[in-house]
């Protein structure tokens, strides 16, 4: 969560305005944008975004509050935060690197490499430049996702700041073993049942936009075909208890994602006997 403060974030842009005029014009907006940002908090409480006010779509000089038009909202991003040479450009870049590289979008697939707008600026640009919305992002979840935002509250995707704890601390991804050539792994989004449709929904959706059931896929099939030498080699001795216990331990590794590919491949490979009690022996030659 960016700890800076979105009034002095602003300030800090408006500043880098060079034509005194378009400057004093920011200045005269301050209290439409501290009402912006509480707008932000009260919906971040209700898990609400999708029903902020959006902009009109294209329609750069429309009005979007008080005096301000959406292309002059969006450039306090695109000229005067994310350049190199701006004084904001410091905000950005600790943003991103607090990630530590991985994208909590997929999970850690891809390396961070931008700043994504959790409600994209086209539709939202009264919050181009609140650090609450922008979150680190890989470049494939970055070019995947549509620039629209849905309308309805199920269609949210999961804001990785501000959700609700329990979508990272909690199990709603699973995976079935396939027994194919090579062995596969078919990822699932499954949350508890107990949950609201609405969160449900939410998930799948994440899930869907983001494309996570095939790239889980691919990343876990290199993964799986060195288990499986592994088993064949190093961990020949085990029992298949011994092997289920070594499965059950990186399903419970805390340097995975509790929902992302590694941990929960771990997890539906300890929880599949077939595969557990198999060791993958290879037909002598002759038989
Ligand atoms: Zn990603």
């Amino acid at each position: 969560m960016p700890p800076h403060n979105a009034v002095e974030v602003f300030a800090t842009c408006v500043n880098a305005v060079p034509d005194a005029v378009a400057r004093d014009n920011y200045l005269a907006n301050h209290d439409h944008i501290v009402k912006s940002i509480n707008d932000y908090a009260a919906a971040s409480q209700a898990k609400s975004w999708h029903g902020l006010p959006r902009a009109a779509w294209g329609q750069l000089d429309a009005i979007v509050v008080g005096s301000l038009t959406k292309s002059s909202l969006t450039a306090l991003y695109t000229s005067y935060m994310a350049p190199t040479n701006m004084a904001a450009r410091a905000t950005y870049d600790e943003i991103l690197v607090a990630a530590n590289g991985k994208c909590p979008f997929c999970g850690g697939i891809g390396l961070v490499s931008t700043l994504d707008h959790y409600l994209p600026k086209s539709g939202f640009p009264l919050y181009s430049v609140l650090p609450v919305n922008l979150v680190p992002c890989c470049k494939d979840c970055n070019t995947g996702k549509s620039a629209s935002f849905g309308i309805s509250p199920s269609e949210q995707p999961l804001h990785p700041y501000l959700d609700d704890p329990k979508f990272f601390n909690e199990r709603w991804v699973n995976a079935q073993v396939e027994q194919t050539n090579p062995i596969s792994l078919k990822y699932i989004c499954a949350p508890p049942q107990a949950w609201p449709a609405i969160e449900r929904d939410r998930l799948l959706s994440h899930f869907e936009d983001y494309n996570l059931g095939y790239r889980f896929g691919v990343q876990s099939g290199a993964e799986l075909a060195k288990i499986v030498d592994a088993r064949r080699g190093s961990l020949k001795s085990l029992s298949a208890e011994g092997f289920q216990a070594y499965l059950a331990e990186g399903a419970a590794s805390p340097g995975f994602d509790l929902n992302g590919w590694n941990r929960t491949m771990y997890y539906a490979l300890a929880n599949t006997p077939w595969f557990y009690n198999s060791t993958f022996a290879l037909p002598t030659a002759g038989s």
